[in-house]
């Protein structure tokens, strides 16, 4: 009916054919003159279908003078986007068919060309003894209300920061993944569950605005190593989740990763400074007997941490093995919590050695825990876990706080201590705690331990994660007397000349260079080399893991200040300390400033 038929010709003509038909809205001209002038764009049909009156208001709605629409019956789909078009014809459909109300959202196109929405409302008006008088429609403009539902709609299924797809998209995403593949019998694609490493440590240490800004360079670099912009999902703070879709074989998803690996670690520039990042990876590879999204996510997760934990270069692929000893974790870290109320550890101490004499100079504080169970449980195991659950803030104080109590307590009773001194580890979010200067001069305090006798081990790892900030950190406590030791030296990237910047007055050669010195000719130059660069800059070296006599013989040849290995004594309890350092030939002369 309307829309679709009633010929028409001027307005002049249009209103003696509306006389004819008068519905009974029309019954005088004043209240035509109201449909006319009305503000809103409205128009009245006749019973029959022909259009008796279009408000003036349409000028301003659509840029059409309502002439066009006596002139042509058919001038609003002559405007209405050809997309649109079955959606008018729906809604005439529905009122020809006897509905009393039909209304439909669409687009036209105005005379400069740009497009609106509208929404055109039509009701059929009947007459006391209910008669189908015509009808009355309006059409309002919602392109207002329509982008902003468009950009809610954007917001439920985006992050708004890196403006990626959020965690609602990628489940539904996985989930036609899957149905796509029962329908197939093809269970090739994969989720990839990407966490980057220490992220809390940028926030904490550069701020928000830093985080947000390194967030969206990572996201980019995600982005641009994808196929398509819905292949990559942020869906948590500092996590994403990367989707391959008909994959050839497992091979080339592995394959990817380590190309976006590489390109995550490339260094970024923030506010001219140099920042280096790096991200764990989770697999799970498309599998038919596992069949939700949220299984997916989860045993993506659950390799990503076993990965983490094995330190398997930051990728792990899920099998039912990882799962077995993710449960392990789960209860490893219920215990964790109780571990310190339950006084469940202590510490062992491993002698550090004069290369030469022999004599122990100092000692390492090594952490041990024993369960509830009696088991003695390896730091290499837990402590990457109480830094994941931020125990570590508390476990790395009271490690402080035991080792300086221990020594102050020696030194006051067996003038042999007097030259030693304590080296105690510190973890990633010790270095990164605002208050780790406080903690440390408290304790140095309260145990009554000058600070020359603490020295403080951190990893190079540890220090390239963070410059700017380990460097304000370690200045602070270098200011308090405290001696800085640069730990597993070598097993890191960073350059001798790059830790020079650090207040730092000792270096650890990790193990793995002492353990092959013998064999491998190039290891045992780079251990010379280390300890001639390492004197010219004015730093001490100690050499980890020595357990032959052997290598101790290289190390003097080499010139390497002091030794900790199995050689000389593996970490002890502290009760066989004080009868261990007298059997070790003592300290006769004034020692140099490390050891
Ligand atoms: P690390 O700081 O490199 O500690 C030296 C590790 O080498 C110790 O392992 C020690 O037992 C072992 N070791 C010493 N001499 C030899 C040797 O001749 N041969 C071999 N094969 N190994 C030797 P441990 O006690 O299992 O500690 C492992 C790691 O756990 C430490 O490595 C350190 O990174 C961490 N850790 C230990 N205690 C603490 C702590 O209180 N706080 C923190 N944050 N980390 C700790
Ligand atoms: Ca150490
Ligand atoms: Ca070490």
């Amino acid at each position: 009916m309307a829309g679709a038929t009633v010929p028409t010709s001027t307005e002049a003509e249009h209103v003696d054919n509306a006389q004819r038909t008068r519905p009974i809205f029309y019954a005088n001209d004043s209240a035509r003159d109201m449909v006319l002038h009305s503000p809103l764009w409205e128009f009245w049909y006749s019973a029959d279908g022909a259009l008796e009156v279009v408000s003036h208001a349409c000028e301003i709605c659509c840029g059409y003078e309502a002439k066009h629409f006596y002139r042509n019956s058919r001038f609003m789909e002559a405007i209405l986007l050809e997309e649109h078009l079955p959606l008018w014809h729906g809604l005439w459909r529905k009122m020809d068919e006897g509905e009393n109300y039909a209304c439909a959202e669409f687009q036209i196109r105005l005379p400069d060309s740009k497009k609106r929405w509208m929404k055109f409302e039509a009701s059929r008006a009947l007459d006391a003894d209910g008669c189908d008088c015509g009808i009355r429609a309006f059409c309002h403009d919602i392109t207002a209300h329509r982008s902003v539902v468009q950009q809610l709609t954007h917001f439920t299924w985006h992050d708004s920061l890196t403006k990626l797809p959020n965690r609602c998209k990628c489940i539904e995403k996985i989930k036609k993944a899957i149905t796509r593949a029962k329908a197939t019998n093809h269970w090739n694609f994969s989720v990839i569950y990407i966490d980057i490493d220490r992220f809390k440590n940028i926030n904490d240490s550069l701020g928000h605005a830093a985080g947000d800004a390194i967030l969206c360079k990572l996201a980019d670099r995600l982005r641009s190593s994808t196929y398509g912009f819905e292949t990559v999902f942020r869906i948590g703070g500092d996590e994403f989740v990367l989707m391959y879709e008909d994959t050839t074989d497992h091979q080339s998803v592995h394959r990817s990763i380590e190309t976006l690996i590489k390109r995550i670690k490339r260094p970024i520039l923030w506010n001219g400074k140099q920042i280096h990042m790096s991200a764990s990876f989770g697999v799970m590879h498309g599998d038919s007997e596992v069949d939700t999204a949220e299984r997916y996510l989860q045993n993506a997760h659950v390799a990503l941490n076993h990965g983490r934990s094995n330190g398997t270069d930051g990728v792990a692929v899920y099998d039912s093995q990882i799962f077995s000893n993710a449960l392990k974790l789960i209860s490893m870290e219920l215990d964790l919590h109780n571990a310190l109320i339950n006084d469940e550890f202590f510490l062992v101490y491993q002698p550090v050695v004069d290369t030469v004499t022999r004599a122990m100079t100092g000692f390492e504080a090594l952490v041990r825990w024993k369960n509830s169970q009696g088991n003695i449980i390896s730091p290499t195991k837990f402590i990457p876990l109480a830094e994941e659950t931020g125990l570590i803030l508390q476990l790395g104080e009271w490690v402080l706080h035991e080792a300086c109590s221990t020594l102050a307590g020696w030194r006051k009773s067996n003038p042999l201590f007097k030259n030693l001194k304590v080296n105690v580890n510190l973890s990633a979010r010790q270095l990164s705690d605002l208050e780790l200067t406080d903690i440390v001069s408290n304790i140095l305090e309260k145990t009554n331990l000058p600070p020359d006798c603490l020295r403080l081990e951190v990893t190079e790892t540890m220090l390239m994660e963070n410059p700017d900030y380990a460097d304000i950190t370690l200045r602070r406590l270098r200011a308090l007397g405290v001696g800085l030791c640069i730990d597993d030296f070598g097993t890191g990237y960073s350059s001798l000349m790059y830790l020079q910047q650090f207040p730092i007055s000792n270096l650890k050669i990790d193990r793995s260079f002492v353990a092959d010195m013998e064999k491998n000719p190039a290891n045992y130059e780079i251990v010379k080399a280390v300890i001639a660069l390492a004197h010219a800059l004015g730093l001490t070296v100690v050499a980890e893991g020595v357990e032959e006599e052997e290598q101790r013989i290289m190390l003097l040849e080499a010139g390497c200040d002091f030794s900790q290995g199995y050689l000389f004594s593996r970490p002890i309890p502290p009760q066989e300390l004080p009868s261990l350092l007298s059997s070790m030939q003592a300290p006769q002369k004034c020692l140099p400033q490390a050891g």
